[in-house]
């Protein structure tokens, strides 16, 4: 999507602190950190909202979920949360997927 600021920073054509690249998802440092580690894992794809997702991206959000996961441990966290906002109530304020990672 063009004006979408998730899929910008994914081609590289604004400039975010990228930790984790592979051919699904990217993974990148909030510019608001919430705790000493605040990562966000955003799938390649343009997908909206958790609420848009189907059963054929299934594999797709079990893999942010891991990657998460690897990120952590290689930060070492000793505790995290994982959290997706869904929808403009649910607190979500860019409409491309994203997983926080937060964590100390
Ligand atoms: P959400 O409220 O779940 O949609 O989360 C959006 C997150 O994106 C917020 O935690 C913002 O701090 C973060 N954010 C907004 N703009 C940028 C940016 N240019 N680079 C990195 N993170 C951003
Ligand atoms: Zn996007």
């Amino acid at each position: 999507m063009s004006d979408c600021l998730f899929c910008k920073i994914i081609a590289k054509k604004i400039p975010a602190t990228i930790v984790y690249e592979d051919e699904k998802c990217v993974a990148f440092a909030d510019i608001h950190p919430k705790d000493k580690t605040h990562l966000l894992v955003v799938p390649r794809e343009h997908i909206a909202t958790v609420a848009d997702a189907t059963e054929a991206q299934e594999p797709l959000l079990g893999h942010l979920v891991v990657t998460a996961k690897k990120l952590a441990q290689q930060a070492s966290l000793v505790g995290y949360k994982l959290q997706f906002n869904v929808g403009k109530e649910g607190g979500q304020e860019v409409f491309h997927i994203h997983l926080h990672l937060i964590g100390h």
